[in-house]
């Protein structure tokens, strides 16, 4: 598959380099998906919150609770981004642990 390109910060980078990376209405993030791998691509945001949950009813939950989705180079995920760092703003309605089922296989962890 040819590199899609996408336009990130204002430069255009092959989506391969991307991850979308999933954010609380804190600001503080919650799970993280490789934009584009062998096959599969995530090139728009509706993509990538399809892959993160698949059901209308889970993405319209998550969409009210304020749940953001933003798409960056992954050199810039692995400076600014620690999904393991507990987030200091209380207890948020949306766990980790619900974010890594609903996620399946492809998202989570490190995606290199
Ligand atoms: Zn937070």
């Amino acid at each position: 598959m040819p590199d899609l390109l996408v336009r990130v910060d204002g430069t255009a980078v092959p989506l391969s380099d991307c991850v979308w990376v999933m954010f609380r209405p804190c600001g503080c993030p919650c799970g993280v998906l490789t934009a584009a791998y062998g096959d599969i691509a995530h090139a728009t945001e509706a993509q990538a919150w399809h892959e993160f949950f698949p059901t209308k009813r889970e993405r319209e939950k998550y969409q009210r609770q304020g749940l953001r989705l933003e798409l960056m180079v992954f050199d810039r995920y692995r400076r600014e981004i620690d999904l393991a760092a507990k987030c200091p703003h209380g207890k948020s309605a949306t766990t980790q642990q619900t974010l890594d089922a609903a996620a399946g296989g492809q998202a989570g962890g490190d995606p290199s």
